[in-house]
């Protein structure tokens, strides 16, 4: 079966009424025949139907036993961190998205929670930074926003081999793209915001694992914090995956198409895509990845925020604005919007420079998008002339 197909029919019909659509439970609680007998339903922080067609869904989607809905990508992130107890360890990769290295390093280290940054794009590197406190290894490939590929098969290897958890954050290939947990991970985390939901109007997240034990646990700490997802919202993220495959097929094809005219543009230095051949990480990418994805990274050949500046305040179908994933296409500059919690110099060690700017292409024609980036770049190269 195909990967749309088996999309479509893995969201049920409503057995109750044969309704086409999952309908919206939208209670908080529900009626027991006597205490404590109920239809497997009793409070809807602890379950809901809609949601839990969500949860199902996803779980088969990414290949793992159970899945969990939350009300944020971060709040989904969140419950994953609270697995651990204080005195553990987190290896993480240093590429990390800015609100995931805010969570660690500005919440987690002061409950006793340390955290070690490497580049994951060799696995070397992290079975190195393994210790004994060492408890979980936190990757993202394509990493946001350099798009950097770290061998996930790879990495699982060296955390079985010293029995520590591998968590994938899955947002930006997608499952349709990649399922992490099919290549030896443990758990898989999603910001369902982006290309799950699809449309730019919500905010989730998702976690899935590899195993009914660590789902229990997931289960349990999502039910005792509570940062549950919405009935409705659950319907909007449902109705996303309903076209998922087919969005990042066209993301895909879309950004390949943008990505190869940047690398004729003269004012531009690095582009950062998978599906190019100079990419560093491309043949790990080919391997693992079904489509190279939406997202694309450039910065300028001189290093002017200025001139980054007039550049995503000059296009009209980018529209300037934080996230990626949705049907419009977005542009953003990390160092001042994404990435600014970083410091400085860590944010540069990473690539993300003053310039460097992000894409996230969405469904518009490609050729359009072309034209747009092409009279950005004229009304900026007027100031350009005064740098070179
Ligand atoms: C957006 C994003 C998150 C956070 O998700 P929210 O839904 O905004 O809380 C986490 N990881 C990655 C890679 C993201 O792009």
């Amino acid at each position: 079966m195909s990967t749309q197909t088996q999309i479509i029919h893995s969201i049920p019909v409503d057995p109750l009424t044969g309704s086409i659509s999952v309908p919206i439970y939208q209670t908080s609680t529900y009626v027991q025949e006597a205490p404590g007998i109920h239809k497997g339903y009793d409070y809807a922080r602890s379950n809901n139907p809609t949601r839990k067609v969500l949860e199902d869904v996803i779980a088969q989607l990414e290949g793992g036993t159970n899945g969990y809905a939350f009300a944020s990508g971060l709040a989904a992130i969140d419950a994953v961190v609270k697995l651990l107890s204080a005195g553990d360890e987190i290896i993480a990769v240093d590429d990390i998205y800015g609100g995931a290295f805010r969570l660690f390093t500005h919440i987690y280290q002061k409950f006793g929670i340390s955290i070690k940054y490497v580049d994951a794009t060799d696995h070397r590197n992290v079975a190195e930074a393994i210790t004994p406190a060492t408890k979980l290894i936190w990757i993202e490939s394509p990493t946001n926003p350099t798009l950097k590929i770290a061998d996930i098969k790879k990495i699982a290897q060296v955390a079985k081999a010293h029995n520590v958890l591998l968590c994938v954050d899955n947002t930006f290939a997608s499952p349709v793209s990649q399922k992490p947990i099919t290549l030896g991970a443990d758990i898989v985390v999603h910001s369902g915001t982006k290309y799950l939901g699809g449309h730019s109007d919500l905010i989730s997240g998702l976690i899935v694992t590899a195993t009914q034990q660590l789902g229990d646990k997931i289960k349990f700490i999502q039910n005792a914090s509570g940062a549950i997802l919405s009935p409705f919202d659950s319907w909007l993220v449902i109705r996303g995956i309903e076209t998922l495959d087919l969005r990042v097929a066209r993301h895909s094809q879309n950004a390949q198409a943008v990505a190869e005219y940047l690398l004729t543009e003269d004012l531009i230095g690095n582009v950062y895509y998978p599906g190019l051949a100079s990419h560093p990480n491309y043949e790990v990418a080919k391997k693992q990845q079904k489509y190279t994805g939406g997202i694309i990274s450039f910065d300028l050949k001189v290093d002017d925020k200025e001139l980054a500046i007039k550049i995503v305040s000059n296009t009209k179908y980018f529209k300037l604005a934080e996230s990626l994933g949705g049907v419009k296409s977005l542009c953003c500059l990390p160092c001042e919007m994404t990435h600014k919690s970083i410091p400085q110099e860590k944010r540069y060690a990473a690539g993300v420079t003053d310039s460097l700017i992000r894409l996230s292409v969405g469904l518009e024609d490609a050729a359009d998008l072309i034209e747009d980036l092409k009279q950005a770049f004229a009304i900026a190269k007027k100031e350009v002339e005064v740098f070179v």
